[in-house]
C-alpha cells in the first residue's frame, strides 16, 4: 500500500493533510530518510516526526471501561472512544467494540479493527466465557446457582432458554457470574428473573484474559500471547 493511503487510513488526516506532511518532510524511514507519498514501505519502518506509526490494521486492544461511557460511536454523552487517542476513531478499517458493555457497567472491553476476529469472539458459537461481578440490591435466595446452571432459564420476552451459566456467591448480595452468550442486558436480566436487581456490574474476564493491573479508563494493545489466552 502506498504511504499516502497507509497514513490516511490510520487517521493521521485527510489526503490533503497527509500530502502536506510528506511535503514538509515529516515522514521518514527508520534511518531518517525522507519518504514520499507514493512510496511503499513496511509499516514498522515508517516514522512520522521521528515517531513510529500507530498500530497497523489487525489491532486488538483491551480497555478498562469506567461506568458512564457508552460503547456507541455517536451518542450525546461520553464514549469509550473518548478514552483512546482521537485518531483511533478515524481509522479504516473501523475500530469497533467487541460486543458491548452497558453505560453503567465497568470492566474489560475489547476493541478491534479485525472483522474476522470480532465475529469469532461474538459469534454465538464461540462459547467464549465472560465473567461479571455483580452487586445486588437484595441478598441471594440460594437457588440461583442451580437455576442459572440448569440451562432452562428463559428471560422475559424471549423463548430460547439461556445456556448454563456458573454463579459463585461472594457475599450475601455479591456474586460472580460466568456466561457464554451475550444477549441484551443479559446479566441484569438474569438477576431480574430471580427477583433481584443489579446495582453495580463489572466485567472482570473475557476468555482467559483479565484486566491485570490495567487502571480504570486506561487501555493497552493485546499481543500474540494475550490473543492465545483469549480463546
Ligand atoms: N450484561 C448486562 O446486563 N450488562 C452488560 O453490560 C453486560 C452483560
Amino acid at each position: 500500500m502506498k504511504l499516502l493511503r497507509l497514513l490516511a487510513n490510520l487517521g493521521y488526516g485527510s489526503r490533503r493533510e497527509v500530502l502536506a506532511m510528506f511535503r514538509e518532510g515529516r515522514v521518514t524511514d527508520a534511518d531518517g530518510q525522507v519518504l514520499s507519498a507514493d512510496d511503499r514501505v513496511a509499516h514498522a519502518r515508517v516514522r512520522l516526526d521521528g515517531e513510529p506509526l500507530d498500530p497497523a490494521p489487525g489491532m486488538v486492544l483491551m480497555l478498562h471501561k469506567p461506568v458512564g461511557h457508552t460503547c456507541s460511536t455517536r451518542d450525546a454523552g461520553r464514549l469509550v472512544y473518548d478514552l483512546l487517542p482521537p485518531r483511533f476513531r478515524l481509522r479504516r478499517p473501523v475500530l469497533s467494540t467487541v460486543g458491548r458493555l452497558d453505560r453503567d457497567t465497568s470492566g474489560l472491553l475489547l476493541m478491534t479493527d479485525d472483522g474476522q476476529l470480532l465475529h469469532r469472539i461474538i459469534s454465538p458459537r464461540s462459547n467464549l466465557p465472560k465473567t461479571y461481578e455483580a452487586e445486588l440490591a437484595a441478598p441471594l435466595r440460594g437457588d440461583e446457582a442451580a437455576l442459572f446452571a440448569s440451562g432452562t432459564l428463559v428471560l422475559e420476552s424471549e423463548d430460547t432458554p439461556l445456556r448454563p451459566a456458573v454463579l459463585e456467591v461472594l457475599a450475601p448480595a455479591r456474586a460472580r457470574l460466568t456466561i457464554t452468550e451475550g444477549r441484551y442486558h443479559q446479566v441484569r436480566r438474569m438477576f431480574a428473573a430471580v427477583g433481584n436487581h443489579v446495582q453495580a456490574l463489572h466485567r472482570s474476564r473475557v476468555g482467559g484474559l483479565d484486566l491485570g493491573g490495567l487502571e480504570l479508563g486506561r487501555w493497552r494493545l493485546l499481543d500474540a500471547d494475550d490473543l492465545a489466552r483469549l480463546f
